[in-house]
């Protein structure tokens, strides 16, 4: 089975966010069920030299943002197709913002350009292959749908919803010069309060629609989850299925992860206090103590819920816990932390920016992980908290709630526990499942008991690689009944 895939980033090549993750991970998990995926991904400066290695398949005339090629190169075992626009992506920088913080003001042209394309590879533009299906991913790959809409036999085609939050919302003059025709800016089509939704054009035109995690399919037929498309997903509700993201078990190894300053395993705990120490170093917190270490690593903004965190340091702190927080984002919140970590010197340690390895460090080194997101589609960080013992402390939504056993009486006397979640997304409640935790973490035996039934979890890719297979064998089957 060949499937294009398309997306605006690809760990381990480019990322923002847990979406690279995901696209990075799909060809590798799906290969052994006999899925050949290619990956389309705009040519970025960071995939330059990959762009200078790779082989040019075609050549575009008519995009929008000047001329383009397509270049075919493989790397880190996915075989990727790269669109080679300079005009639209050799920009240096965030790869949606500018340097003031903003999208860039032809993002519009950038990811339709993007959609094109992929809809030209999946009607037959290559000469040596073509998809049976296409796999689109979050609002910049949306338009694909519709232009296949618009093509003569197009291939089926499958939109996951990373994170409904991104839309892609456009002003409706451009639908000419996005080679969109105006019949389909309507409700029932791609116009959103509006405007032009990528997003939406990704999930009427689409066969089927996926996301990230079960309960996320639900929640997103609600009105606070579902951003003004809980009607259109509620129609589509048979077509809408929930698949968690797994994570890659090589990469996220304690026993076998250079990032670490002491490999560990579920047999061998006792060297994670070796990175407990390292990490208590690096952020210049107290050692020894008797209070768990509480970890951060996320993006700084509403979605994360982290100014609930804010709210509730002075009760962590007085418990004899300590916090060290990795992150960057809204600016209001980074000097929260900052002065926070002025505030209680010792107890929390703040370190602002994004750095790979020390989130490794982090894992291996922390008691607990908090997650307290308003809303989170699937969520990777608890997963690499379980994966390493570090047990996630997480509200109860999207896929927070669908991989984390939160450790109240009955999952306690069942001896199935592996962290604590909480409800309502609130300081209190959050300020109540940390102290439950600082609990937790005092009866030493219940705690190891909890790190090794985390480790155990499975958390790799197996049984959602099997759920993504099964759903591409349905769309084609489906579409081969009607022909
Ligand atoms: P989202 O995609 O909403 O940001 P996820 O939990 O799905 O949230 O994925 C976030 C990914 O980005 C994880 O791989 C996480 O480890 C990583 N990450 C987030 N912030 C940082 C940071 N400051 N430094 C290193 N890695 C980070």
């Amino acid at each position: 089975m060949k499937v294009l895939s398309v997306a605006s980033e690809c760990a381990p090549f480019v990322k923002t966010g847990g979406l690279a993750d995901v696209v990075g991970a799909l060809p590798k998990a799906l290969a052994p069920l006999g899925v050949s995926m290619r990956v389309l991904l705009p040519g970025y400066p960071a995939l330059g030299p990959l762009l200078k290695e790779g082989k040019t398949l075609w050549e575009a005339e008519h995009l929008p943002g000047g001329p383009a090629r397509l270049v075919s190169v493989e790397s880190g075992g996915i075989d990727l197709l790269l669109l080679d626009a300079p005009d639209l992506y050799d920009r240096p920088g965030n790869i949606y913002l500018n340097g003031d913080g903003q999208d860039w003001s032809d993002n519009a042209q950038r990811f339709a350009a993007l959609s094109m394309v992929a809809a030209k590879v999946a009607t037959g533009a290559l000469a040596d292959w073509q998809p049976d299906l296409v796999h689109l991913h979050d609002w910049q790959a949306g338009l694909t749908a519709a232009y296949l809409h618009q093509s003569e036999n197009p291939p089926p085609c499958i939109t996951t919803i990373h994170n409904i939050a991104f839309q892609g919302l456009f002003d409706p003059i451009l639908m000419t010069d996005l080679s969109l025709s105006s019949a389909l800016y309507t409700s029932e089509g791609i116009e959103y309060f509006g405007r032009i939704s990528f997003l939406k054009a990704g999930l009427v035109y689409a066969d089927r629609i996926t996301t990230v995690s079960p309960t996320y399919a639900a929640e997103l037929m609600q009105p606070e989850f579902g951003m003004g498309l809980e009607g259109l997903l509620s129609a589509r509700s048979a077509d809408l299925s929930g698949i968690l993201n797994g994570i890659d078990l090589d990469v996220w190894d304690p026993e076998n992860d250079p990032a670490l300053a002491a490999p560990y395993s579920v047999k061998r705990l006792k060297p994670k206090a070796e990175n407990k120490a390292a990490v208590l170093r690096r952020f210049g917190l107290q050692p020894g103590g008797d209070g768990p270490l509480f970890c951060v690593i996320s993006r700084l903004t509403t979605q994360k819920g982290l100014d609930l965190l804010l709210d509730a340091l002075p009760a962590l702190v007085s418990r004899g816990a300590r916090l060290a927080v990795l992150g960057s984002g809204d600016a209001g919140l980074e000097a929260g932390f900052v002065s926070a970590a002025h505030r209680y010197p010792g107890s929390v340690g703040v370190i602002i920016g994004y750095d790979e390895p020390l989130s490794h460090l982090m894992q291996g080194g922390s008691d607990a992980i908090v997650i307290p997101s308003r809303f989170e589609p699937c969520g990777l960080t608890q997963l690499y908290g379980l994966r390493y013992g570090t047990l996630p402390v997480v509200a109860r939504t999207g896929g927070l709630a669908d991989t984390v056993i939160d450790a109240n009486e009955a999952a306690r006397v069942a001896g199935c526990a592996t962290g604590v979640q909480f409800a309502p997304v609130t300081a209190d409640a959050l300020e109540q499942a940390l102290m439950r935790t600082c609990d937790l973490y005092a009866q030493p035996r219940e705690w190891a008991g909890m790190m090794r039934r985390a480790m155990r979890h499975p958390v790799g890719w197996d049984t959602s690689a099997a759920a993504y297979h099964q759903i591409y064998a349905d769309v084609l089957s489906t579409r081969a009944a009607q022909e």
